[in-house]
């Protein structure tokens, strides 16, 4: 894995307006789904955005592929600012990060075949050179061999495995750099989930392509990742290697993720920490550590100080009052 970073994310925040409290009311508020995010991408390297349903990892998938503007902060990708490009631009950066969405069954035209469907996105582009070959490669490296097999279905011949692959190789037609999975396993059967987790592995080996893998199920990351980032209400509150994360989480978010992934060996179980309460709403972020109101080891000023990201090596961070010193 290069160390070059490629994509940097620093301060990203998204506000949406959602309108006046009440009907007498004249003050706006507004929604913070993401709330100031900052980190980084290297070549091939596999980043697991990990949070609960609306902590704004879905936003922040959005702001990267340009399908939402940025109320703050920059996205920079190969050392040029990517923010706020025109559509002819962000076009061109299309090409360059695939996403992958959660539902196949939703992704695909049920009405075309696959081999439409796959060459679709180089007739979009305008790539009509080797077009064949292209659509035959991308497929087999999905994991669709021989492609011959599959180019004249439908989708609704296809098993759900089989349609995540279709999509796999709609994104791998147009050699992207980075692809952006957002939770692309939790609609499949328990037993192929493993199978497009391992397919996301080889990819980043074979075809030197960066994940950015979003879930709400710490588990399923399992080892394929090498950095895991924790976010609480639109914030990163913990960003470590794999191994810190999982084995040296410092957050007691993180900790509480941790505690209720399924352990096969009974003798490995670890305590169960039941979080109390529901994530906040987004308009009303609580005061001083987000955290504050579920937490099981607040203490007194964690509702008034806002707790900065402490580092705990060069890789490891997270932002806890009580990591502060
Ligand atoms: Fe919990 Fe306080 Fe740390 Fe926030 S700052 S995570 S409330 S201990």
């Amino acid at each position: 894995m290069s160390t070059e970073k490629f994509l940097e994310v620093s301060g990203l925040k998204k506000y949406f307006d959602v309108g006046r409290s009440t009907l007498f009311s004249s003050q706006s508020r507004s929604l913070h789904a993401v709330d100031g995010v900052d980190f980084t991408l290297r070549h091939s390297e596999v980043i697991a955005l990990v949070g609960e349903s609306g902590c704004g990892k879905s936003t922040l998938a959005l702001l990267l592929m340009g399908l939402e503007d940025p109320t703050e902060g920059t996205v920079m990708y190969e050392g040029r600012d990517i923010t706020h490009l025109g559509d002819h631009q962000r076009k061109d950066l299309r090409r360059k990060i695939q996403m992958v969405f959660q539902d196949p069954y939703e992704s695909l035209n049920p009405t075309q075949t696959i081999e439409e469907i796959v060459t679709e996105p180089l007739a979009v582009h305008g790539l009509t050179h080797e077009r064949d070959e292209r659509v035959k490669k991308a497929m087999e490296d999905a994991g669709l061999k021989p492609a011959e097999v599959y180019l004249k279905r439908y989708p609704h011949e296809l098993s759900g495995g089989q349609r995540q692959r279709v999509v796999i190789a709609a994104a791998l037609v147009l050699e992207p750099e980075i692809i952006l999975a957002d939770e692309p396993v939790s609609m499949l059967d328990v037993s192929i989930r493993a199978e497009i987790i391992n397919l996301l592995a080889e990819l980043r080996i074979t075809r030197q392509i960066a994940v950015i893998f979003i879930t709400h199920d710490l588990g399923s990351v399992g080892f394929f990742a090498d950095r895991v980032a924790v976010m609480y209400l639109g914030r990163i509150v913990e960003i470590g290697t794999m191994l810190e994360v999982l084995e040296k989480p410092q957050h007691p978010y993180t900790k509480a993720l941790i505690s209720v992934i399924p352990v096969p060996n009974p003798r490995l179980r670890r305590e169960r920490i039941i979080l109390q309460g529901e994530t906040p709403n987004p308009i009303d972020i609580p005061t001083g550590c987000r955290f504050h109101p579920r937490c099981p080891v607040a203490f007194a000023t964690c509702n008034a100080s806002d707790p900065p990201m402490v580092t705990l090596s060069k890789t490891h961070q997270a932002a806890c009052l009580l990591l502060v010193k």
